[in-house]
């Protein structure tokens, strides 16, 4: 694209680190600003989706994943007490049938990866470090970093998560996320299944997905009243008394929480809530990407894919000769529904999971939904 040529990207997550990969290709000149002093934060497993998987084929790094991951062919369905009830097998994206149904990873392992990929393109990854100040005029966006530096580029990305502060500083009028009353528990455990599995409680589920040869995580989503964090040091015992319904490999794994095998280091708790921006994704030369504009729950492990589909798509859109203005226009318009339906789907999951609603329900709106997710992105 005419006139583009250095392009800021602030946070460096998974959405930062795809928009600065596939920038970069492009010989575009990118800074990616990251407010921690790594890029690899530690973190629990993640579920990469089929749709997923192609995006990251699209990045050029799905051998690294292959390799490093779980591969997740088939989901088996167990009863709370451990009997096996069913089984499906995951499908391949569309275009992307020599890839598994999905891998699941390590989240420290999934940036390393990216990372790496990133310092072999050259990137000019900039850390512990954030923006103060964002002004614009029409040819070119100041920023003022932490540090009081202050540097200028045609275009500013802000991909800094949840709690944006590029978002904040635009678009003050955000209204901020809602609150879906669950809460995520996730927990690294030795890996005791080949494949998926979820275990069906009387109100709640949880389920198990490998991330490597040797480890799984485990994941059950709890329903919560109030918004708030809990103190750490109660996560082992509220964890296992959320656990002490299921019988088989389940209560292995309470078994080791209770005997200090399992620690706090390998478990992960927050309240989930969702948000998406309705109104334009961005202001002349400052545009969102990722969970800035569209953050959901884990229900459909689809949360980093579509940030990662935001980051091709804006991408292709850069790369086109068209205005800066059709281009991050356009990059709103071919992104939007999907995001739109995994959050709404998402948020419809988790009501009917509070609401001991039908399994079946639930089960075919999963599936449809993931269904559709494994369609080409349009062009
Ligand atoms: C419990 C839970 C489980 C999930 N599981 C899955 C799953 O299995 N599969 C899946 O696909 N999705 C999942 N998701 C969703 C997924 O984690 C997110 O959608 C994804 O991480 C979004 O990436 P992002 O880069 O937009 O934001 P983030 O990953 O939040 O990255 C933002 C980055 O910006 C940095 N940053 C923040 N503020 C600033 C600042 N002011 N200046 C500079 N840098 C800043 C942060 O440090 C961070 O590095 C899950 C979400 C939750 C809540």
């Amino acid at each position: 694209m005419k006139g583009i040529s250095k392009i800021a990207i602030i946070g460096g997550g998974i959405g930062g680190m795809c928009t600065a990969i596939q920038l970069k290709k492009q010989n575009f000149d990118v800074d990616l600003i990251e407010i921690n002093s790594t890029l690899t934060p530690v973190g629990a497993g993640i579920t990469l989706s089929a749709a997923t998987l192609r995006a990251f084929k699209e990045i050029g790094i799905i051998d690294q994943i292959l390799q490093e991951g779980g591969i997740l062919n088939l989901v088996e369905l167990y009863t709370s007490e451990g009997e096996l009830i069913g089984q499906s097998p995951l499908q391949s994206a569309i275009g992307a049938d020599e890839l598994p149904g999905g891998v699941g990873i390590i989240r420290t392992k999934l940036a390393e990866i990216l990372k790496n990929k990133l310092e072999d393109l050259g990137v000019n990854i900039i850390l512990n470090n954030t923006i103060n100040e964002i002004s614009q005029t029409s040819e070119q966006v100041s920023i003022v970093l932490k540090d009081g530096e202050q540097r200028v580029y045609d275009l500013l990305i802000g991909a800094d998560g949840v709690r944006s502060r590029v978002r904040n500083l635009i678009f003050p009028e955000f209204k901020g996320s809602q609150f879906t009353h669950q809460g995520s528990w996730r927990v690294v455990v030795p890996r005791l299944l080949e494949n998926c599995a979820i275990f069906l409680g009387k109100e709640l589920k949880a389920g198990m997905n490998p991330i490597s040869a040797t480890q799984s995580y485990l994941y059950i989503l709890d329903h919560i009243e109030k918004d708030e964090i809990i103190d750490p040091q109660q996560w082992s015992k509220l964890l296992s008394n959320l656990l002490s319904e299921f019988k088989g490999v389940i209560s292995d794994i309470k078994a080791q929480i209770d005997q200090g095998k399992i620690t706090l280091e390998h478990i992960v708790y927050r309240p989930l809530s969702v948000h998406l921006m309705e109104g334009s994704w961005h202001k002349n030369r400052v545009v969102l990407l990722g969970d800035s504009i569209h953050a959901t729950t884990p229900h459909l492990a689809s949360g980093a894919g579509i940030a990662i589909e935001g980051a091709i798509i804006l991408s292709q859109e850069l790369a086109k000769d068209q205005s800066l203005e059709e281009a991050l226009t356009h990059y709103q318009k071919r992104h939007f529904e999907r995001a739109k339906m995994v959050i709404e789907t998402s948020v419809k999951l988790g009501q009917l999971e509070i609401n001991n609603g039908s399994k079946l329900e639930h089960r075919s709106l999963m599936h449809s939904t993931l269904d559709a997710l494994r369609q080409p992105l349009t062009v």
